[in-house]
C-alpha cells in the first residue's frame, strides 16, 4: 500500500512540474510576452481550423499553432511555426 501511495505522490510532483511555465525560444530568439516582458509561459496547440475550408475539403490548409499563454500577464501569443522549449540549466 504505501508503494501505491509513494507512486502517486511521485506522480502528482510530476504533473505540477509539468504545468509550471516553461521558456521558448523561436527562430533561435528566447520569447519575451509583449506586454510585461516575462519569459515564462504556458504552451499550448491550437488547431488553426475552419469550418470554410473543411467545406471545400482543403484540409491541408489547415495548421497547427502553437500559443503560448504568459504566466505573469496572461497574454497569449500565436505561432505558426515550431517553438521550442529553453531548458533551465
Ligand atoms: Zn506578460
Amino acid at each position: 500500500m504505501s508503494n501505491v501511495k509513494l507512486f502517486f505522490k511521485l506522480l502528482g510532483k510530476n504533473i505540477e512540474k509539468i504545468r509550471e511555465p516553461q521558456s521558448y525560444e523561436a527562430a533561435g530568439l528566447e520569447i519575451f510576452c509583449p506586454h510585461c516582458k516575462h519569459n515564462k509561459f504556458h504552451h499550448q496547440y491550437k488547431l488553426l481550423n475552419t469550418a470554410g475550408l473543411t467545406f471545400f475539403n482543403l484540409d491541408f490548409a489547415n495548421r497547427q499553432a502553437h500559443t503560448l499563454t504568459c504566466a505573469r500577464c496572461g497574454h497569449i501569443q500565436w505561432y505558426g511555426l515550431e517553438i521550442s522549449r529553453l531548458v533551465d540549466e
